[in-house]
């Protein structure tokens, strides 16, 4: 269920993005989902293609999901993509970035 919310939400980001830029049809959807989210991007794919059948503005719209690799800082001054044990000191890092999924880009068609 993790993964249908995300799908819709991607799709009411989308939907809220082509509305406001009166798009006759959006092409493509490009997001970014941490490693760390926890989430099967092919399966928000698959929803997402579920959830978009019946809105004509996304007819042949491709999702294309992006999985970016965790950064990490620690205390000690190390900057990287290592979760769990910081490899100069020992320490647990702390992640910046990594969990989250975002709609990076929108590309759609405008009736001219
Ligand atoms: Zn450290």
């Amino acid at each position: 269920m993790h993964e249908y919310s995300i799908a819709y939400d991607l799709y009411a980001t989308a939907r809220t993005a082509a509305h406001e830029h009166h798009a006759t049809r959006v092409k493509k959807v490009s997001v970014e989902v941490g490693k760390m989210a926890m989430v099967n991007p092919e399966q928000v794919v698959y929803l997402f293609d579920t959830i978009k059948e019946e809105d004509p503005l996304f007819h042949d719209t491709v999702l294309d999901c992006h999985e970016t690799a965790p950064e990490t800082t620690c205390c000690c001054g190390y900057t990287g993509s290592e979760i769990f044990v910081c490899p100069k000191c020992g320490a647990l890092p702390e992640m910046v970035k990594g969990r989250e999924i975002v709609v990076t880009n929108v590309e759609i068609e405008v009736e001219d």
